[in-house]
């Protein structure tokens, strides 16, 4: 049972202009084999949120903790984390020419355990996760992200979960860009994680629509920076029908 902790985060994003604030106060407790939905409009920090969380160097923690079973995230590199057991999907995921798909994977998997997987059952395990995939075996020999399609990128990321069985998985906005055969692929990928491992997920996304397919146990309205609402699955549906203008117009009055 692992628990990840955020505490009053407050982050500032790099900007030509200097520092600007953009969560304002963010806090949320992650468990193990629980699902956790983030919803927010668009510019409301839910991808500030990811980048934080993955240690990028644009994103300047200014207040606040974040803990994985108490240890402090914030203060390991951004190695450290995906070894510690976070693992991020990111909404636009940055291409490793050269780099096959293959040798990419075994890699993350030999820095993530310490020790190289042995080969035959890595072998039988990469081809079972590409085959519930639905991905081509050609696929493997490619160049990570090179010109891979929307669809081909996210079932990637989920290929890289279900081989690297993280404790934490983020997501962001893994649905955006999916037609809806991919869509249900990559809810698929992460169905048979949540059932198989005892990983605690967090789905970012502004459409409702993936949670058609995971269904989450809490849901969290993200706006201006920091949770506006939070509630169960029953506040996805309220979200679909009604939009965010009801938070937006409070913040605009606040
Ligand atoms: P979301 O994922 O909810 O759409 P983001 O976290 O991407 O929101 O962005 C939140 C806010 O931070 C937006 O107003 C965006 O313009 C701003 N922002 C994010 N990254 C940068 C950056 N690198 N430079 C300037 N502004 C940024
Ligand atoms: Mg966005
Ligand atoms: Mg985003």
């Amino acid at each position: 049972m692992s628990t990840l902790e955020i505490r009053d985060l407050h982050v500032s994003v790099e900007t030509k202009e200097g520092p600007k604030p953009i969560l304002r106060g963010v806090d949320l407790t992650l468990e193990s084999g629980k699902t956790h939905a983030i919803m927010g409009p668009n510019g409301s920090g839910k991808s500030t949120l990811a980048y934080s969380l993955a240690g990028h160097p644009k994103y300047q923690i200014t207040q606040g903790t974040v803990t994985l079973d108490g240890e402090d995230l914030l203060e390991m590199s951004v190695d450290e984390r995906a070894r510690a057991g976070l693992f991020l999907a990111m909404q636009y995921p940055v291409e490793v020419p050269g780099v096959s798909v293959s040798n990419f994977l075994r890699t993350a998997k030999t820095a993530i355990d310490g020790d190289a997987p042995a080969l035959r059952h890595w072998v039988k395990d990469v081809k079972v996760a590409m085959e519930n995939l639905r991905m081509d075996k050609a696929f493997a020999e490619r160049s990570v992200n090179e010109g891979f399609s929307g669809g081909e990128k996210k079932r990637h990321e989920i290929l890289q979960m279900e081989l690297l069985k993280p404790k934490f998985a983020v997501l962001d906005e893994t649905d955006s860009g999916l037609d809806v055969d991919a869509l249900r692929v990559v809810s698929e990928g992460v169905n048979r994680v949540k059932e198989n491992t005892d990983a605690g997920f967090l789905l970012i996304t502004h459409y409702t629509r993936i949670l058609r397919y995971i269904t989450p146990d809490f849901v969290h309205v993200f706006v201006d920076g920091r949770i506006a609402e939070e509630g169960g699955p029953e506040l996805a549906d309220r979200l679909e029908a009604e939009g965010y203008d009801r938070y937006l117009t409070g913040a605009a009055s606040a």
